[in-house]
């Protein structure tokens, strides 16, 4: 029998690096290969809000952000919405609702997968990523779905800068144009 209390506890240094490197090969297989040029990828918690802080000087870098109170189930959560966003790095004033949505998505998938109901359950959604996913299932009920065929349509470029409607008509043209555009509008907005 799972002892769901384990679910709850902080995980260690180790554990934290080896479950971000799990999520980040099981984002690439759902979205397909990321974007190379980052070749060094350091987990590092702060007592920040999570996210990918990329460095250009000449070396190319991510370095993933995370709360260290962070339960078990919390960090899975946020260690695969972030996974999801190094696939291709972008400042965060560039990334959209759709790409939010596929963070969101790819990380409710895998907190499921681990921890079943009982840890999604524990993750709530705020009313701005709620509405990510409104607007993506409008698409495609099958928000990984959609992000692939969109990176792939790409190039397995970025679903935030590569991304236009026009390209999402060409993969769903019975859905309407505002409907198309409003995937691609800057998350969140102002
Ligand atoms: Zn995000």
């Amino acid at each position: 029998m799972t002892d769901v209390h384990a679910w709850n506890l902080i995980p260690d240094p180790l554990e934290v690096e080896t479950t971000f490197f799990e999520l980040l090969a099981a984002a690439e297989s759902s979205l397909g290969p990321r974007d190379c040029k980052w070749q060094h990828i350091h987990v590092e918690f702060h007592d920040a809000v999570s996210q990918p802080r990329t460095d250009n000087d000449g070396i190319s870098t991510i370095t993933v952000l995370l709360n260290p109170s962070r339960s078990r189930i919390g960090y899975c959560y946020e260690a695969a919405h972030e996974a999801v966003h190094c696939i291709n790095p972008v400042a965060a004033r560039d990334s959209t609702y759709l790409e939010e949505a596929v963070a969101v998505a790819f990380s409710r998938k895998m907190v499921y997968t681990k921890h079943s109901k009982y840890g999604l359950d524990k993750c709530g959604l705020t009313d701005a990523y709620h509405e990510t996913l409104r607007r993506a299932t409008r698409i495609d009920v099958d928000i990984l779905r959609l992000g692939k065929r969109a990176r792939e349509r790409v190039g397995f470029g970025s679903l935030s800068l590569d991304v236009t409607p026009d390209l999402l008509r060409e993969l769903y043209p019975s859905v309407d144009q505002a409907t198309l555009a409003s995937v691609v509008d800057k998350f969140p907005p102002n």
